[in-house]
């Protein structure tokens, strides 16, 4: 449940209804919003709790949160969260833009890349360094010395670095040299490894799984939100359908419909949700015309010698020609590009 506070409640208030709600044996989260604030109150309650809350000072009302996810659904925070990490902001009227190879390769590839989407107006650099692959014959990334090129390519470029995690061993170093966790899609359901970027204060990335529904999506983010982790930014990467001309099928109703349902800010990658670079530009232009928040694209300085993922790659001549049609697409929606 909620519990709402009066407009004008005080900082002491509020501390005392925390209080409160956490020796019910209740986890409370509290979303200052502009407007007002907020505690959510979250786990097992009784018939009673409504009440008891209700009587404390500076309280307006308690109210049930409906949906399945609590911290992560539009009833506790209306305004849209922003996510800040380095040089990246997403959300709130800004569109951020991720972009760069499926894998780190060697220093030299992944700061040229750097170099050039920083260029063309990239805000925030991606980069594998541990990848998930389907088959354990494919190229698995360069761990820690991956990290700590993308760490180079920081330095020369200022670029905020994104780079995913997959285990949970691995979290403490990767959260060393990454400003953005990314959670990959067949790890949305991971749910010990959604606890352990909970427990950081990086921000998060989390893509959704491939046959994932929005909920279970929503609620994958519930598990790192619940943490203490409030960075969490949600990604539309594409679903497996029976289509088989594109890589993965990218639905962009579920931009607007998680506007509708969640604070958080939503990502489009339109790199793997079609799987095709000729496809990439024109799925772009539509992600942010449906309202995304933010785009993760891969981009590589030669995409036919690339060592993963190179046939959904933009080269930097394409990818700064579609950084200029998105920025006029984005004026169109009343979104900002830095
Ligand atoms: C990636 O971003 O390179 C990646 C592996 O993505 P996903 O988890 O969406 O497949
Ligand atoms: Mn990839």
């Amino acid at each position: 449940m909620i519990v709402v506070m009066e407009r004008n409640a005080t900082k002491e208030q509020v501390e005392h209804m925390v209080q409160r709600v956490e020796s019910l044996g209740l986890k409370s989260h509290v979303i200052v919003g502009a407007e007002r604030t907020v505690i959510a109150a979250i786990g097992t309650k009784r018939p009673e709790t409504r009440q008891s809350l209700e009587s404390g000072p500076g309280v307006a009302e308690v109210v049930p949160i409906l949906a399945p996810y609590k911290v992560a659904s539009r009833e506790v925070k209306p305004e849209p969260t922003q996510v800040r990490a380095g040089s990246l902001t997403v959300g709130a009227g800004v569109l951020g833009v991720i972009a760069g190879p499926c894998s780190v390769e060697n220093e030299s590839q992944i700061v040229e890349a750097a170099r050039a989407v920083k260029a063309a107006g990239a805000t925030a650099l991606r980069g594998g360094a541990f990848k998930p692959r389907t088959s354990p014959y494919s190229f698995q990334g360069l761990k820690e010395d991956g990290l700590k090129m993308l760490a180079t390519a920081r330095q020369e470029t200022g670029l905020a670095i994104v780079t995913e995690v997959m285990s949970t061993e691995d979290v403490e170093l990767v959260a060393k040299y990454a400003d953005v966790l990314q959670i990959g899609a067949r790890n949305m359901q991971n749910y010990r490894l959604l606890e352990a970027v909970g427990h950081t204060r990086t921000a998060v990335l989390l893509k959704r799984g491939p046959a994932a529904t929005m909920e279970e999506l929503l609620l994958a983010a519930e598990y790192i939100l619940n943490e203490g982790n409030s960075q969490v930014m949600l990604c539309e990467r594409g679903i497996r359908t029976f289509e088989a001309h594109t890589r993965f099928t990218l639905p962009l109703a579920s931009v607007p419909y998680l506007h509708h349902k969640t604070h958080l800010p939503v990502v489009v990658d339109p790199s793997h949700g079609t799987g095709h670079t000729y496809l990439i530009p024109d799925m772009t232009l539509a992600s942010v015309a449906a309202g995304a928040d933010g785009l993760i694209l891969e981009v590589h300085p030669d995409p036919e010698k690339a060592m993963s993922d190179g046939y959904q790659s933009l080269n930097f001549p394409q990818f700064t020609d579609l950084m200029e049609r998105c920025r006029r697409v984005a004026a169109a929606v009343g979104k900002s590009m830095a």
